[in-house]
């Protein structure tokens, strides 16, 4: 019998909250670049159900019976239930969108602590250098939720380009102010777009943008291979400054590991184009929140978007929760319920190698046996991005589920593109 400790977001809180809206998902047996998609054994769930908040279990309760299988959504500060079952767990599962941070201090309490599985994308939560030495296995379900990102990407560029928030706020309001709605809506066809990451989400981004007739533009570790620049007739950069010198449109694909960590710092901000969109799905600590409110305040950054913070939750005061010219939403995009019903698989798939003593597959490592590992050695760099993610525990629930404060829009058009 293995102890497994699992994180997941609470169960639907508000009255308005309906059944999913459809009965079945497409199937998709492998991802772009041909990876197959999640091989457990079985499923005992209906790929479309919500498997990621505390009564889906991730679809996990029949497959782990006579194991000892705790699931929650307390994960921050000392008394959290997380805590309290840490010391003897041999594996934490837990999802970006909603994190249990391992920290330093964390992975040392875990002293039973095998193997750490992300069920999504991005293991920036998990100490990697401390899990190394500790000798823990850390895997995420590579590609699971790529393209989930990638088009919530391309909703947001045309959201911010489009001006779609004030405008939606003002049909629902019963208004039918046109020169507010379109005072600051452009069309994307045209613009400079670039991605900081090609990877899996980066590439399918500009895959998408192609048809939009924008011109696009890549800064990325390693270089795209000739016949893909040519076919999406892409322009590489080989730094962050050239890309965000020249582009109305920024979006950030890469991981959040030490060499992104605020990359995306006052200075930097200032270097790009004035009046320039930036779109971050990737990891909200890849940016200053400070810089990044102060630019959209003087119009330095026409908008923010996304759905990343730091720490998750997001303080109920958060500079990005009001500043201007922002269409941001918690941590959403790579948890539709089609990437869940692909990394509650996945999970399955990586807990049937650990109990069977079987390899997990290379694809989905990130930390194995004292270093970076597949995925992980390609992606990351050594080191540690969870400093401050105990701040987390101030996020206050009850004052989150009244109102939030109306987000703020600027009237006035500055920049252009
Ligand atoms: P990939 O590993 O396929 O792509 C990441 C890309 O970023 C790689 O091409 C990598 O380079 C590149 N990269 C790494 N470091 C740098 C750097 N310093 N500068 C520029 N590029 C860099 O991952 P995905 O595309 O699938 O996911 C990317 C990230 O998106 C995840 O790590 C996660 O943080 C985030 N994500 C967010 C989700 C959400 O719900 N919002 C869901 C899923 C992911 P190379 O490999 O060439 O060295």
């Amino acid at each position: 019998m293995v102890k497994v400790l699992c994180v997941l977001y609470d169960d639907p809180q508000r009255s308005t909250s309906t059944p999913t809206a459809r009965s079945e998902l497409p199937h998709l047996s492998r991802y772009p670049d041909g990876q197959t998609t999640p091989t457990p054994s079985k499923v005992d769930f209906v790929p479309g159900e919500l498997l990621g908040s505390v009564s889906g279990k991730l679809g996990l309760a029949k497959f782990l019976e006579g194991h000892d299988f705790v699931v929650t959504s307390s994960k921050d500060g000392p008394d959290s239930v997380f805590e309290q079952h840490l010391p003897t767990a041999d594996v934490v599962i837990s999802q970006p969108f909603w994190p249990a941070y391992m920290s330093t201090e964390r992975i040392a309490k875990a002293k039973n602590l095998k193997l750490c599985i992300t069920a999504g994308i991005g293991s920036d939560h998990v100490d990697l250098e401390a899990a190394a030495k500790a000798n823990i296995t850390v895997a995420e379900v590579t590609y699971c939720n790529s393209i989930s990102v990638a088009e919530h990407v391309v909703m947001l560029i045309l959201n911010l380009v489009r001006n779609f928030v004030p405008s939606h706020e003002i049909a629902t309001s019963g208004g039918w102010h046109i020169a507010d709605c379109v005072s600051r809506a452009y069309d994307l066809e045209g613009m400079q777009v670039g991605t900081v990451g090609a990877g899996r989400i980066g590439l399918a981004v500009l895959r998408r943008l192609k048809p939009f007739d924008t011109k696009l533009h890549y800064f990325d570790q390693h270089r795209l291979s000739a016949a893909v620049e040519e076919e999406l007739n892409l322009r590489y950069h080989n730094s962050v400054e050239s890309l965000v010198r020249i582009c109305d449109v920024v979006t950030i694909n890469c991981p959040l590991h030490p060499k992104t960590e605020h990359l995306f710092n006052k200075e930097l901000i200032a270097s790009m184009k004035p009046g320039s969109y930036l779109i971050n799905t990737a990891r909200g600590k890849v940016c200053e929140a400070q810089a990044v409110k102060e630019a959209c305040e003087t119009g330095q950054l026409a908008g923010y978007a996304g759905d990343v913070w730091f720490p998750q939750p997001a303080p109920n005061d958060h500079p990005w929760r009001s500043m201007p010219n922002n269409a941001m939403t918690p941590h959403v995009s790579g948890t539709s319920l089609s990437a869940q019903a692909r990394y509650a698989a996945g999970v399955r798939e990586i807990l049937e190698c650990f109990l069977e003593g079987r390899p997990i597959r290379e694809e989905y490592l990130i930390v194995q046996g004292g270093g970076l590992a597949g995925t992980g050695k390609h992606s990351y760099t050594e080191g540690n991005t969870t400093e401050g993610s105990d701040e987390a525990v101030h996020f206050d629930k009850d004052e989150a589920l009244q109102e939030g404060p109306p987000v703020k829009m600027q009237k006035v058009v500055t920049g252009g593109c």
